[in-house]
């Protein structure tokens, strides 16, 4: 049987994927603050023509405030 690293067991797992070095993560987990790769947030800017577009949009937000 397949468990979760909680130590629950994973039903819809195939047995042998217990043999695999993998991580099992069970829906629901209290464990589950490890975040995958496929939640890493890609609102971030990632280039650097988005790191500049991102910078200017944080000056005019702050300029706004400062602004009289
Ligand atoms: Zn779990």
């Amino acid at each position: 049987m397949v468990k979760c690293v909680c130590g629950k067991e994973i039903e819809n797992a195939p047995t042998w994927l217990g043999d695999v070095n993998v991580t099992f993560i069970c829906n629901n987990c209290p464990t589950r603050n490890v975040k995958g790769i496929t939640q890493v947030d890609f609102t971030l800017p990632q280039t650097e023509e988005e790191k500049a577009a991102a910078a200017k949009e944080a000056e005019a937000k702050a300029g706004k405030k400062a602004t009289r």
